[in-house]
């Protein structure tokens, strides 16, 4: 099975070529059409397993589809992550133009304040700190009125480090209507809660 099989664009398939990447892996084989079909998906696998290009290849795809505001919030545990993310989201993006802007602690919150209110396509964040600013300017949450996916990465450490107000509050910014991708490598108590939440109409897949 190729790229192209799982129903990606010509571009993505080519860009996963020059990137090396011939064949899916398994959790991108799984998840990639389940994503494209307006799931939401969680998907449980172990880290190194190819889980980052299982969500942002169909995300991106669909954007490239149809650019317009905040398209995907992505939420990520800790700043280096964050970094890590952004990289992969400009390498498999790279045939599509596309800002993306990353928000975390340690860093001028004026800026990244500016920097969502001129509306990136991806916006990649911590959830300390995109909490903050969507607490504190009110210029903010209406900026994440249309997104249309919302991404936790590494989601068992996103919900440890994370209050679970926080993380209300900041679903809470986001359209009802959004698809949720959840991806993991463990499975903990507070995942499970948040799996229970969504029940039959979120896709699992467990490796
Ligand atoms: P991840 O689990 O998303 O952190 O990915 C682990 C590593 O596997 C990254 O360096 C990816 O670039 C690489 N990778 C992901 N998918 C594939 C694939 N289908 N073929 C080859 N390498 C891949």
């Amino acid at each position: 099975e190729t790229f192209g099989d799982l129903g990606l664009a010509e571009w993505a398939v080519k860009t996963c070529w020059e990137l090396g990447m011939q064949k899916p892996r398994r959790v991108q084989q799984v998840c990639i059409p389940r994503v494209l079909e307006g799931r939401h998906v969680l998907g449980i696998d172990e880290t190194g397993s190819g889980k980052t290009a299982a969500f942002a290849l169909p995300v991106l795809h669909r954007l490239a589809e149809h650019p317009f505001g905040v398209f995907a919030l992505v939420v990520t545990p800790t700043r280096e992550l964050a970094f890590q993310l952004a990289e992969q989201f400009r390498a498999l993006g790279s045939a599509v133009q596309l800002r993306i802007t990353v928000v975390v602690g340690g860093m001028d919150m004026l800026k990244q304040a500016k920097d969502l209110v001129a509306r990136p396509h991806i916006v990649i964040a911590t959830p300390g700190r995109i909490h903050v600013l969507l607490r504190d300017n009110p210029d903010i949450s209406p900026v994440f009125s249309k997104t249309k996916f919302l991404v936790l990465d590494e989601a068992d450490r996103v919900l440890d480090v994370c209050f679970q107000e926080e993380l209300k509050f900041i679903f809470q910014c986001l359209p009802e209507n959004r698809q949720n991708l959840f991806f993991s490598a463990t499975t903990t108590s507070n995942l499970q809660k948040l799996r229970e939440r969504y029940k039959e109409k979120m896709y699992v897949y467990e490796a």
